[in-house]
């Protein structure tokens, strides 16, 4: 579910008419939904209310300081994957004690950074890194908590860049090998081992794979926890949205369906988890980031032209794979609609951004209301992996954010200016 609906022909997010914002501050321009924020996150904070339990954001979804402000004041911990992640939460007004620290490569600097601000727990993702995180606890005179990220071998079903909780994947410890870390990290003083994690994969949209994890895990955590005293299972994120309605509800048109059949709500995943996860009296964690965001944010682009070439019909709009690079990633489907809900043939058209990259497309023979110039489109539920990815390829600035609560607006990020973009730039005295 989310906030973004036609009113009198015009789409909006909550009470605001999204060509007002267009008006206001320019496109491409990324528009989030405080409601949509706050409710996906109650939904899975109340559907986890049998449990102890604390929902961590995964940051790196989105995030922009007033999505992490939103969750934080909802008291929401988060998931970070970077110093540069920890800082922010900081900066938004976030608790760091309800912070883990996710991630492969973890570097000294972050360690020690991660330590000073008293984060919840490092998700240890190597042995290395294990004596790592405890050279540099010894080092500051302090304890690190830690988990072991568990990989279970277990495929998620989902898109190959998005799984990671098979033996092919560079996460994690595996799962025959987690008795013998935690027996090694027990015998290093300045570790605390505080829990267990694992993170299978993202966009599940069922609850098998999550099933099959828990029961996996489950018996081991209960053993380790036995043993050293552990605190917290993390169940991971990875639950998945709905992005194509009219494959979920049988119905092309999403603002008719407001309850898409095959998704994997809140109440599903409760249902299937609680009672696996209750009798073992941890505090359990989950890492959701795109089921949080995804749906709550939309990408607002102007068509710049239309050029018909005989074969095809190519809307050619001033967004492109710098501003939101999912089609071309990870082949990801975005539903595209007007602005202003005309009635009309559709028309089999390729929705293309001007980076010259064949890859730099949002949809292919998709059929869509007739635009032409001028006109605006929205590419729905690009709030999570959206902004967060892009980048100045073509020395393109990035686009501005804005975050819509009700009936007001405000900038969340201001449209990058061109010269910012090669500000830490120079060239060298012998070139001059
Ligand atoms: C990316 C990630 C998440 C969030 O994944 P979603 O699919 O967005 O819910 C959670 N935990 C870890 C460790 C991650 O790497």
């Amino acid at each position: 579910m989310h906030d973004f609906h036609y009113v009198g022909g015009r789409l909006h997010c909550e009470r605001v008419a999204i060509e007002s914002l267009v008006n206001k501050f320019g496109t491409p321009l990324y528009v989030y939904s405080q409601h949509t924020l706050t409710d996906h996150f109650q939904k899975l904070d109340i559907a986890l209310a049998p449990l102890n339990h604390l929902v961590c954001f995964a940051v790196k979804a989105n995030s922009n300081l007033a999505v992490i402000r939103t969750l934080a004041n909802q008291g929401s911990g988060f998931d970070i994957v970077s110093e540069g992640e920890l800082r922010r939460v900081i900066a938004a007004g976030g608790d760091p004690r309800k912070c883990v620290f996710a991630g492969v490569g973890k570097t000294e600097a972050e360690i020690e950074f991660a330590l000073r601000q008293g984060i919840y727990s490092f998700n240890i993702e190597s042995e290395p890194e294990l004596a790592r995180i405890n050279r540099v606890a010894a080092r500051l005179k302090k304890t690190a908590p830690i988990a072991v990220r568990v990989n279970p071998n277990i495929d998620a079903h989902t898109h190959a860049k998005i799984t990671t909780g098979t033996y092919e994947n560079k996460f994690g410890i595996a799962f025959e090998q987690i008795e013998r870390v935690y027996a090694r990290a027990s015998r290093l003083k300045n570790l605390r081992l505080r829990g267990l994690q694992m993170h299978i994969g993202s966009q599940l949209t069922e609850v098998k794979p999550f099933e099959q994890a828990v029961k996996k895990i489950l018996p081991l955590a209960a053993k380790l926890a036995d043993k050293y005293d552990l605190e917290f299972f993390s169940v991971g994120g990875g639950l998945g949205i709905v992005y194509n309605p009219a494959l979920d509800s049988g119905s092309p048109e999403w603002w008719q369906t407001p309850v898409a059949k095959k998704i994997l709500t809140p109440a599903t995943y409760a249902a299937t988890l609680v009672p696996l996860l209750q009798p073992a009296g941890l505090r359990i964690l989950i890492e959701p980031g795109r089921f949080i965001v995804g749906n709550a944010g939309i990408l607002v682009t102007r068509v710049e032209f239309v050029k018909r070439t005989g074969r095809k019909n190519f809307v050619i709009v001033d967004a492109a794979m710098n501003d939101l690079i999912r089609p071309a990633f990870y082949d990801s489907y975005h539903e595209i609609v007007p602005l202003r809900r005309k009635g009309g043939a559709m028309t089999e058209s390729d929705v293309v951004g001007p980076i010259c990259e064949s890859g730099d497309f949002f949809c292919k023979n998709r059929p869509l209301a007739k635009v032409g110039e001028g006109d605006h489109l929205a590419l729905l539920s690009a709030g999570a992996y959206g902004f967060v990815m892009a980048s100045n390829y073509n020395s393109r600035g990035l686009a501005a954010e804005v975050l819509v609560n009700g009936n007001r607006a405000a900038s969340v990020r201001e449209r990058q200016p061109l010269a910012e973009i090669w500000k830490s730039e120079s060239v060298p005295a012998w070139l001059k």
